[in-house]
């Protein structure tokens, strides 16, 4: 087949709802499938998670996974766009609700939902599926385990992170660069970072950074890009774009050392303070499933029970029990790790 009959013949399979894409230079008719036939598995549907989904949905990726391990609040429709107040009202679970909308947006494609905490445990099992991984999480912890995953299975992945006006964005590829630890050799102390929480998000913040990676996440897809690596920093409401050349260091842990130490590493405490969210998880030792119909009918006397079939929701004086389909119990209205576990001890059982 001559180039000419091979550009004809794939212009002729350009699927008119991306036309305006595909007809760019930089995307083309090949770019277009290769992302029609692609897996992208999103961490976190939060802020930078629902935007991420949505631009690449739009954008015509063909599959997703949309991991995300909690529930809608009020709150968060100041900066999550795929939400509205309906899912807030229907207590929905983000990757539920991502999901759903995400079949409104584009019918065309394939998206599952998982609800579940990336842990060391499952890290690898989403990894694996994915054709490039972006970052929707808000901490550290994370990303690390998603770094060791992504390299371990030599998978792209975009890291993106965002708090107040400003925000960061590297695309890593084990394949042809340095990794997140060539950049932070640790992640920070727990607590000593600010949050979005105590120091604010402007949304038109994570639309940038969002942008930005799934920018970068594209370009990957479409075809291996040529150049270095780079690290960007940007602020929106001062107007500026910083981007900084990353080299690979030879002694990285990561991807010099292959010690894959997050990914290593036993599961640990069994209870996370939600960062400034007024919230504790609790996680049980072992995945369990609960049986809400029994739950519902030992709670109801003790105080209001919510059931929408995803999750259980459990008020009771100023705390809120949210119980997953995995067994974990998201308490809200505390901080405390043992104000938490008692709770659940209390009234879950766990
Ligand atoms: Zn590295």
């Amino acid at each position: 087949m001559s180039l000419n009959e091979d550009t004809a013949s794939a212009a002729s399979e350009v699927n008119p709802r991306y036309a305006r894409q595909s007809v760019l230079d930089v995307v083309g008719a090949r770019g277009q499938q290769r992302l029609a036939a692609s897996t992208v598995v999103i961490v976190g549907c939060g802020a930078l998670g629902s935007m991420q989904a949505e631009l690449a949905a739009r954008a015509g990726v063909g599959r997703f996974i949309i991991v995300d391990r909690d529930v809608l609040e009020l709150h968060n429709l100041q900066r999550q766009l795929l939400f509205d107040e309906q899912d807030v009202r229907d207590r929905l679970p983000k990757a539920v609700a991502a999901a759903r909308r995400l079949r409104q947006i584009n019918s065309e494609i394939v998206t599952e939902e998982r609800v579940a905490d990336v842990t060391p445990a499952n890290v690898v099992e989403f990894v694996s599926q994915a054709d490039l991984v972006l970052d929707g999480t808000d901490n550290f912890e994370t990303r690390f385990l998603l770094n060791d995953a992504a390299v371990q299975q030599g998978k792209p992945w975009v890291y993106g992170g965002v708090l107040g006006t400003d925000g960061t964005v590297m695309a890593v590829r084990p394949a042809a660069g340095p990794c997140l630890r060539c950049v932070f050799p640790t992640p920070p102390e727990a607590g000593d970072m600010p949050t979005c929480e105590t120091q604010g998000v402007l949304n038109t913040a994570v639309a940038w950074v969002a942008g930005l990676q799934v920018t970068e996440a594209l370009k990957i897809l479409v075809g291996e890009p040529a150049e270095d690596s780079r690290f960007h920093a940007l602020d929106v409401w001062g107007g500026s774009l910083n981007s900084v050349r990353i080299r690979r260091k030879d002694d990285c842990p990561c991807c010099g050392l292959k010690q894959f130490e997050f990914l290593d590493a036993k599961r640990g405490s069994s209870s996370t303070v939600f960062c400034g969210r007024n919230a504790v998880q609790v996680t049980p030792a072992e995945p369990t499933s609960p049986d809400y119909d029994a739950l519902c009918a030992r709670l109801t006397p003790l105080g209001t029970v919510t059931v929408n079939g995803l999750v259980l929701e459990f008020a009771v004086d100023s705390h809120r029990l949210i119980v997953f389909p995995d067994g974990r119990v998201l308490v809200m209205g505390t901080t405390k790790t043992a104000e938490a576990r008692s709770l659940v001890a209390k009234y879950i059982g766990a």
